[in-house]
């Protein structure tokens, strides 16, 4: 069962600062991790731990990136999963395997000095989809009751405390019982980017790239209605591509006009305006 030992490597790279727009996610969020920052305040005042929190929304929108700060404004380990990974044909594996993240997050985060580890799943909604409607398949139950055990597990009293961040773009098709309090009972909603949120991810992903006189991210930007942080990134890294081929110095604007397009051909998102 491999557990993404990259992102484990590169969560240290992560911090809130490298992802562009998402103010509101950042910031509901932020006040959320409060809690985990300021344990000592909270177990005086009684507060129940936090456990989890949902991140919902569209691919691509930065929720791998949010649950990497997170982690790094923690000071806590991370280790990411997929909901996929746990969905075996073999009934018990997959709550095995929950077993297994929770008790690796434990062993990373005490063998890294870290007081906290942040578990990241993503595609959630694949584990923990409502139960008994994936007809006949008791792995889905199994799986989804352990991960509620492990969650209703994580005390105050823990040695290391454990977050849990889910990512998903199907909330509706959750189990209740996740929802509810104690679990993942924080949602924060992140969705696409704003124009003002699109020119601070181009930026972010043009820093290290010459860029020619006549290009302006806000035309790029307004080009760009319904592109996600991940088709951006695809925007610069192919203009960057173009520019290589055309043995260019630097990214014109034409390069961007056109890796624009080809980014909406090959998504072939209709609901961007291909203007
Ligand atoms: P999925 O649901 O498909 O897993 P996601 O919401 O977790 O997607 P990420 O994996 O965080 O999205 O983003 C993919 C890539 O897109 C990032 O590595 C980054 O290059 C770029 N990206 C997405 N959103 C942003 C953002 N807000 N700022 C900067 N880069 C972004």
């Amino acid at each position: 069962f491999a557990i993404h030992s990259k992102d484990m490597a590169e969560q240290q790279l992560v911090s809130f600062d490298d992802i562009g727009g998402q103010e509101m996610a950042k910031g509901e969020l932020c006040e959320a991790l409060d809690f985990i920052k300021d344990v000592d305040r909270i177990k005086t005042l009684g507060i129940r731990p936090l456990k989890g929190i949902l991140l919902n929304g569209p691919p691509g929108t930065g929720k791998t990136l949010l649950a990497k700060a997170a982690a790094h404004f923690t000071g806590s380990a991370f280790l990411a999963a997929s909901g996929s990974e746990f969905i075996e044909m073999y009934v018990g594996v997959g709550a095995r395997r929950v077993r297994q993240l929770f008790n690796q997050a434990r062993t990373l985060a005490k063998r890294s000095n870290k007081q906290s580890a942040v578990i990241f799943i993503d595609e959630i909604e694949v584990l923990g989809g409502k139960r008994g409607q994936n007809a006949g398949h008791m792995e889905y139950d199994q799986t989804l009751n352990e991960l509620l055990v492990q969650m209703d597990g994580i005390s105050d009293k823990d040695d290391i405390r454990i977050l849990v961040i889910g990512a998903t773009n199907r909330i509706d098709i959750l189990d209740p019982a996740l929802l509810r309090p104690g679990r993942f009972d924080r949602h924060v909603k992140v969705d696409l980017p704003d124009k003002k949120g699109r020119i601070k991810i181009l930026e972010l992903h043009t820093r290290n790239k010459p860029l020619a006189q006549d290009v302006s991210l806000e035309d790029v930007a307004n080009d760009t209605f319904g592109f996600s942080g991940a088709h951006l990134e695809s925007v610069v890294n192919e203009a960057a591509i173009l520019a290589f081929r055309e043995n260019a110095a630097a990214l014109t604007a034409e390069h961007l006009r056109s890796a624009v397009e080809k980014v909406i051909m090959g998504e072939k998102l209709d609901r961007i305006p291909s203007k």
